[in-house]
């Protein structure tokens, strides 16, 4: 188990000044997982001020400070350093009344929520383990540190998270973790909707996360009374979050949808597309190039190939492909001649132009007609009489 040698530079930097500091957290468990951390957390003995003085040289930018965390730049890599904290009070279930600082490592690994998630590790020193937490992370096994109902009622988001790590890290959960997260779940009703949202696409994503919906259902049903409706099997979607969004809601109508995934504050773009997919989920297709560039020009090329992985049609998708490399005409923008061509060839200015165009790429997208300038005109030359009259 090795740290990069930013995140060791780091910790020599701080340590010079008389401060300890380890890396914590998430990185400690996947780096004991044999996988590669997307991101290095630090802890510190010392306050952010102390800190950032330490740091002299290194940009240090002020991202929590009531919380005490800090973020350096440390060769070009961000690195987040908190102070070792203590939390309590926790009044409303979500947050500490109170966070105090700490000058002891194992305080701070106290106050953290599932014992595989509660160790450090130190370049010399090595791993700093209070809890078990390695022979959790060797059983696969989501624990909490210390009394679960406690630990769940301090922080009801714990409960979401706990299912989360199961199904992203294919863990199971330890059983008086369990009971308590089943009895406590109601508390999640307390939870920021941007919060849930955040655990709730990681574990969508898990390699587990079908038979995590399944068998915790009446935790969802708390925040998401829709995941019962739900129809299809998440295992058979490809890990992409707008796609097993779709999975999730399968049996809830569009509008349904939307309103669900705007209660948990997903963007406009998800809430389209996921929508989409569930509009088009059993609208029936052909399967040859003349449907994939209609579903081009319906859904655009990003939405369309979503909905044809979402479908599973493979024949569609390898017709994507071919639009794509050839740059087949799927959009008005696309087609051969512009309105200007057809001011040229004698159209009056007005809505009809609009009216031929739309009317040239409905046949191209048909392939009654190919996408070339000439026979594009020719074809608009003969419609121009019957046109003419028509704005009359
Ligand atoms: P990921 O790899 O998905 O980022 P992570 O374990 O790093 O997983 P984070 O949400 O980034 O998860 O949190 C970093 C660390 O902070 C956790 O490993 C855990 O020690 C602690 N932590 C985060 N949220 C909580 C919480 N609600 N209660 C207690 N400890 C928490
Ligand atoms: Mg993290």
């Amino acid at each position: 188990m090795e740290l990069p040698n930013w995140g060791i530079k780091l910790i020599r930097r701080l340590e010079e000044k008389g401060f300890e500091a380890y890396a914590v957290g998430g990185c400690v468990r996947d780096m004991l997982l044999g996988k590669k951390p997307e991101d290095y957390d630090f802890a510190v003995s010392a306050l952010p001020d102390e800190t950032k003085q330490a740091l002299n040289g290194v940009p240090v930018f002020d991202t929590g400070l009531r919380h005490g965390t800090v973020t350096a730049v440390v060769d070009g890599h961000a690195a987040e350093i908190t102070t070792y904290r203590t939390e309590s009070g926790y009044s409303d279930f979500r947050r500490p009344d109170k966070v105090g600082f700490t000058r002891s490592l194992s305080e701070d690994l106290s106050r953290r929520d599932f014992t595989v998630n509660a160790m450090a590790f130190h370049p010399e020193r090595g791993l700093v383990d209070c809890f078990g937490g390695k022979e959790d992370l060797k059983n696969r096994i989501l624990k909490c540190v210390g009394e679960p109902e406690r630990r769940f009622r301090e922080d009801a988001l714990r409960i979401l998270r706990c299912l989360r790590f199961s199904s992203a890290l294919e863990f199971a959960i330890e059983e008086d973790t369990r009971q308590a997260l089943l009895k406590h779940r109601e508390l999640l009703k307390k939870i920021a909707p941007e919060r849930l949202q955040a655990e709730f696409s990681k574990l969508i994503l898990g390699e587990w996360a079908e038979q995590v919906l399944t068998e915790y259902l009446p935790v969802f049903q708390v925040f998401l009374p829709e995941a019962g409706q739900r129809r299809s099997a998440l295992s058979w979607l490809p890990a992409e979050k707008k796609l097993r969004l779709a999975g999730v809601f399968s049996g809830c109508t569009p509008d349904e949808t939307a309103r669900a995934l705007e209660r948990l504050r997903y963007d406009g773009k998800t809430i389209r597309t996921v929508t989409t997919l569930e509009r088009y989920r059993q609208v029936p297709l052909e399967t040859d190039r003349r449907q994939a560039r209609k579903l081009v020009f319906l859904l655009g090329m990003e939405t369309a190939e979503e909905l044809l992985r979402f479908r599973e049609e493979p024949e569609l998708l390898k017709w994507l492909e071919v639009i794509r490399g050839q740059g087949l005409c799927c959009s008005l923008s696309q087609l051969s001649v512009n309105g200007e061509d057809l001011i040229r060839l004698g159209y009056p200015e007005g809505k009809g132009i609009g009216k031929a165009l739309n009317r040239l790429l409905q046949l191209v997208l048909d392939e009654t007609l190919e996408n070339q300038k000439e026979l594009l005109l020719k074809k608009a030359k003969s419609w121009m009489k019957l046109d003419c009259w028509q704005q009359k």
